[in-house]
């Protein structure tokens, strides 16, 4: 079953319908960006807490400056965090700031803007007139005591972080990101500071996993290096069986020396699939022994970075409690004709923008799985359908919106 070639769809299917049931850890709010809520949290009191001035101006009552311009008396001032004030009665106004609390009997306030100060400042002129409950914000207008503020399986950004800061909620319920352990094999592989024999290259796909990692705000372990043998590669991969999830780049091919399948089944994982009709990435692997999941990236670069995108980022999104986990996909007009051999879905570097009429995708030049470097100059991925052979320029295509691609720009 598993050597079979499945669609895209099939293969992420099969990854989602594999995945252990997410875990919940509280941790405090400020470690919660870029996690997800795995509680309702609650209002713990009225924002605001009482009657709030939206203005620096004058507290009044809105009957008394209807007729304009009108003399009060000023009775005090009130400013944020300077205690309650006390109440107003007709033909008195109060100082007030903005964010300060009105007082009791007031129900408008006049910008200072509106009104004239005697020399002694006992004495207020109001200019205009002002409607009641102008300016004035009631307690619990923006938010009730006892209302959720903020739903389980929301995303945490900077302003999540804010409402629970609001609300006191020093610690909070999220869902725990998995532990990931990396791991590249091959022998012709050596590390980014050491120097390569003439038969040799330096390891890149550990690094760019990752950092794909870390754009997931996930801390990956990194292994090493190992060799294309079996012995190693065993205990390596029991080693990364510690973790959660365990990705493995390299080695999951035809060749000779691929033997990354073949310890997965001596190791009795469960073999999910390990060839998918895409391009790049047929060889990936997918694999599991009870809650943890295994990952066979093949060992090109762009295969690598692109099966990531499609099926790994997916695992790790959804266990942390993401309801869609995958890259964006949008619809956009190809700005240039692009032909492939049919037969897999393929994921081809693209430079995307929006414009007013709507998405443009610019298929960019690569030259193959391997040219991690015509892939750097990629925002997207356009998505060219398995069975079409051609796509004509100004045909409308799926396309992948990369992870980092509101920071990249040309
Ligand atoms: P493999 O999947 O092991 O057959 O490798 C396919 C191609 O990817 C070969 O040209 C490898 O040298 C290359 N490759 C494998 N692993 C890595 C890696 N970690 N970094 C860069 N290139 C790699
Ligand atoms: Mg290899």
């Amino acid at each position: 079953m598993e050597d079979l070639m499945i669609s895209w769809e099939e293969a992420l299917n099969l990854v989602l319908g594999n995945l252990p049931a997410p875990r919940i850890e509280r941790v405090p709010f400020q470690s919660a960006l870029g996690c997800v809520l795995a509680e309702d949290l609650v209002a713990t009191r009225d924002i605001p807490p009482f009657f709030k001035s939206m203005l620096d101006g004058y507290a009044i009552i809105a009957s008394d400056i209807e007729k304009v311009p009108v003399e009060l008396t000023v009775v005090g001032s009130s400013r944020a965090g300077g205690g309650m004030p006390g109440r107003i009665k007709s033909g008195e106004a109060m100082s007030v700031m903005t964010g300060a609390p009105v007082p009791e009997g007031a129900d408008a306030v006049q910008g200072v803007e509106q009104t004239r100060l005697s020399l002694d400042k006992r004495k207020v002129t109001v200019l205009t007139p002002v409607a009641a409950h102008e300016n004035i914000v009631p307690p619990g207008y923006e938010s009730k005591q006892g209302e959720v503020v903020l739903a389980s399986g929301q995303h945490v950004g900077p302003a999540e972080v804010a409402v629970m800061a609001t609300f006191g909620y020093g610690q909070v319920a999220v869902y725990q990101k998995p532990t990931v352990a990396v791991l590249a094999t091959g022998d012709e592989l050596v590390e980014y500071h050491e120097s390569p024999r003439p038969d040799q290259i330096r390891n890149s796909n550990a690094y760019c996993l990752c950092s794909q990692l870390q754009l997931m705000g996930i801390k990956a372990d990194y292994l090493g290096i190992v060799r294309d043998d079996k012995e190693e590669l065993r205990r390596k991969i029991l080693s990364g069986l510690m973790r959660d999830v365990l990705i493995i780049t390299g080695g999951v091919s035809m060749g000779e020396y691929d033997f990354v399948p073949g310890v997965f089944r001596d190791l009795g994982l469960e073999v999910l699939f390990s060839k998918v009709a895409i391009r790049p990435g047929k060889p990936t692997v997918f694999a599991r022994q009870g809650s943890k999941l295994v990952f066979g990236l093949p060992g090109n670069p762009v295969s690598a970075l692109v099966t990531f995108e499609c099926f790994v980022r997916p695992a790790l999104g959804r266990m942390c409690g993401m309801k869609n986990p995958g890259l964006p996909i949008m619809r956009g007009e190809l700005l240039a004709d692009a032909k492939q051999t049919p037969g897999r879905t393929a994921f081809l570097p693209a430079w995307a923008f929006c414009q007013e009429s709507g998405w443009k995708v610019e298929p960019l030049p690569w030259k193959n799985s391997a040219d991690i470097i015509g892939f750097a100059r990629a925002n997207a991925t356009f998505i060219f359908p398995r069975d079409l052979e051609f796509l004509h320029r100004g045909e409308i295509v799926e396309l992948m919106l990369l992870p980092d691609f509101f920071a990249r720009q040309r």
